[in-house]
């Protein structure tokens, strides 16, 4: 038996327990290490089984994004099928990222007739490159007439090749594509973030250069995402149409107990989820993503995991594969993991934060402050490029994490603003500001900073006061990007922060470069300065859930973008179309496209909450309340004709019957919206309509059906209650 298989068979859990727990007593400390990456065709397994030369090719491949031949594909997928067949794999896919936001597979067997009736096993160099998956039922935002349809997939050799294994048992060949139009066009997640790591590369190195660095070669945006996720019990998610089709309760009163004791977050992880974590962990480590730190969150039955930061792309690949695989273990605990953004009202909703950097590739951290003026006077200039590209770029950012989850979030007292602001901490504000206004700064005595001859003060690093209320948080080393939706792909929101880092360093590489070398230090003293002064607006120390930060915000001119809708419209502008064209991450058709297809996306999930709003209310709950009313009726009648008193049946039949009527009204109004907004128009207006009137309608109708839920006795009402869901697990 492979390792594969034992890592998979039957006997897997016990097996990978036994493991564990091998390692934890320290009698087997490999146990952990030789699971992790077991299915991975990583830098490991090619050094060992790949020709030197093939795999010089390779690496200069994916360390330095030389172009690939076919010679070495050829020799490359040959020992890729070998090493998956001896993992017990019989298809190949070319796994991709389409605009959906999940990711697509096609299955092909490595079967190949032999011309005498029997067949080989084969992967050819062309089919490890090239894939044409008959996509053309992926949105393509009209870049794509019917008749050009097919789209074609390219190898990135610069995220590794892996297996996955179905509960059946089939082992498939992952490799990661990005997926195209013929014509060259993105129709993908993939394909502008690595353009936009190559922009970012490209501009950081200039910086680099100009300030005298001649030993890296590429510089990487790096990123750890950590996911917010729920779990409930997949009996009661049975139970719920609106967890089924929509991943959220689109009704649902408050459970008598919420999040306010605060004792779920950072609390002890009860056997049932840390069995889950361990058999997530089994499965993530061995197609080798880095999951690292899981715990309890804020709401009940909440959780977290964070994976160790890796490439951008690395990261973006592996977070759907976590996204996908806590779903599936799930299952396997009969549990279902929620990824939606809000599936609870009245308790916090999910996240994704973005912890970004860049690196070079010999190993140095932009963001990380140095100890010696020069490191220091790199850092500055890096940390106030960005603080333009932030301020720039406030609505791009914002756009990048809208979606229809989000809307329920951003703004809500338990996410970042829809206001896009930055916290530095009040050590980096304060030289930030002495440099700008050319004043004194205080922790360094009567000298003025200078950027290239004074060294900064020791930062209070890593600690950086963790302002959890930024959206936007330098803590010690990294960005923390805090909107995203916990159910998006990180893609979009790397390729704008990628995309808007490259033009920021763009501008201040080329006031390097024109300076020249004897006014370099000068001239860094005065890019900061400038920057600083034009930009230091969007930085923002204090509580970003204070009513009063809106209010200031609209005094500094920053945008305060409520909604998707608004928010993809800001990503059509002229300057949105230079901004992508300039850097080669989108061309303005492909922008376009996109947009488009976010805002059908957008009334298509509405639509999907709408309508099964009304089906809930139609087929579960009116009748349920008819039927009581009428039996409360029924009561007050007999109680009348033996004289006994029924003020407080009357009372509450009065009660009920206010609400029903109220959820009457609302349903009929829900669904003449519905109708109207779904033929609105175009994309664009289609969104609008239910934003403005579907979605206000489908509130109203919740509000009377929650106050139904509480005057109903328990066991009648046809779903499981908030209480039930969120804390029988
Ligand atoms: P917290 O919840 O305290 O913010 P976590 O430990 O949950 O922190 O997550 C921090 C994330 O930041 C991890 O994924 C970590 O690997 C990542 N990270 C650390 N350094 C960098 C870096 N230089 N670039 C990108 N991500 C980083
Ligand atoms: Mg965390």
């Amino acid at each position: 038996m492979s390792d594969f298989d034992v890592l998979l068979s039957e006997e897997r859990v016990a097996r990978s327990r036994s493991n564990f727990d091998k390692a934890l007593r320290g009698k087997n400390v490999d146990a952990l290490t030789d699971l992790f990456g077991s299915n991975v065709f990583s830098n490991k397994v090619m050094k060992d089984r790949l020709p030197t030369a093939t795999y010089d090719a390779l690496q200069r491949t994916i360390k330095l994004g030389k172009p690939l031949t076919l010679d070495v594909a050829n020799v490359v997928a040959k020992e890729m099928k070998n090493w998956a067949l001896e993992k017990g794999a019989t298809h190949y896919t070319h796994w991709f990222h389409p605009l959906t936001g999940i990711t697509a597979e096609k299955h092909d067997s490595f079967i190949e007739p032999d011309g005498d009736g029997n067949v080989v096993a084969e992967l050819s160099g062309k089919q490890l490159i090239q894939g044409e998956p008959d996509a053309s039922s992926f949105p393509s935002g009209g870049i794509r007439a019917t008749f050009e349809a097919r789209g074609y997939t390219a190898w990135d050799a610069t995220s590794p090749a892996f297996l996955k294994k179905d509960s059946a048992g089939n082992v498939t060949l992952c490799i990661p594509t990005a997926f195209c139009s013929w014509t060259g066009e993105a129709l993908d997640k993939k394909t502008p973030l690595l353009r936009s790591m190559e922009a970012v590369s490209r501009q950081a190195l200039r910086v680099l250069r100009a300030l005298g660095n001649k030993t890296s070669n590429r510089v990487t945006a790096t990123v750890g995402p950590e996911q917010e996720y729920f779990l409930v019990d997949k009996e009661y998610f049975d139970e719920r149409l609106d967890l089924m089709l929509t991943g959220r309760t689109l009704f649902g009163a408050p459970a008598p107990k919420g999040q306010e004791l605060e004792d779920q977050y950072f609390g002890a992880i009860k056997d049932r989820v840390s069995d889950f974590m361990r058999d997530l962990n089994t499965e993530l480590w061995s197609m080798g993503v880095m999951s690292k730190t899981q715990h309890n969150e804020v709401a009940p039955a909440q959780y977290e995991m964070a994976p160790f930061f890796t490439t951008t792309n690395v990261a973006a690949d592996h977070n759907q594969l976590v996204m996908e695989t806590l779903q599936k273990v799930a299952l396997r605990h009969k549990l279902v993991c929620l990824l939606h953004e809000k599936p609870y009202a009245g308790v916090n909703g999910s996240g994704k934060h973005n912890n970004w950097s860049m690196a070079t590739d010999d190993g140095f951290n932009l963001l990380e402050p140095g100890s010696t003026p020069h490191d220091n006077e790199q850092f500055l200039l890096v940390l106030s490029a960005l603080v333009m590209a932030v301020d720039k770029h406030a609505d791009k950012l914002r756009a990048s994490a809208a979606n229809n989850g989000n809307d329920l979030r951003l703004g809500a007292n338990e996410a970042p603003p829809a206001i896009v602001s930055i916290f530095m901490g009040a050590a980096l504000t304060d030289i930030l500001q002495s440099i700008a206004q050319g004043t004194k700064y205080a922790a360094k005595g009567a000298t003025f900073l200078r950027i290239g001859v004074d060294s900064l003060p020791d930062l209070p690093m890593h600690n950086t006061d963790r302002n959890r209320t930024s959206p936007f948080a330098f803590t010690g080393n990294k960005f923390e990007f805090r909107m995203m939706p916990s159910s998006a792909s990180i893609s979009g929101a790397n390729v704008v922060l990628n995309t808007i880092a490259a033009e920021a360093l763009d501008y201040v590489a080329t006031r390097l470069e024109k300076a020249g070398k004897k006014d370099v230090n000068k001239e860094a003293q005065k890019i900061v300065k400038d920057l600083i002064n034009k930009h230091g607006r969007v930085i923002y120390d204090g509580d970003n859930y204070a009513a009063s930060w809106v209010k200031e915000a609209k005094k500094r001119g920053l945008p305060n973008i409520t909604n998707t809708v608004d928010s993809i419209k800001s990503m059509m502008s002229t300057e949105a179309e230079q901004l992508f064209s300039k850097y080669g991450v989108l061309s303005k058709t492909e922008l376009h496209s996109r947009c488009e297809i976010y805002f059908e996306q957008y009334a298509k999930k509405a639509n999907i909450e709408a309508r099964a709003s009304i089906d809930m209310v139609k087929k579960q709950y009116l009748p349920v309340v008819m039927a009581y009313a009428a039996e409360l009726a029924e009561n007050i009648k007999t109680l009348k004709a033996v004289s006994a008193p029924s003020a407080v049946q009357k009372n509450i039949l009065t009660k009920i019957s206010q609400h029903l009527i109220g959820a009457s009204k609302s349903l009929a109004a829900l669904e003449e919206a519905t109708g109207k907004a779904h033929g609105a128009g175009d994309a664009e207006k289609c969104a609008k309509a239910y934003r403005d009137s579907v979605v206000p309608v489908q509130n109203a109708l919740r509000e009377d059906i929650d106050a139904l839920e509480v005057l109903l006795p328990a066991d009648l009402w046809p779903v499981p209650s908030y209480a039930t869901m969120l804390f029988k697990l």
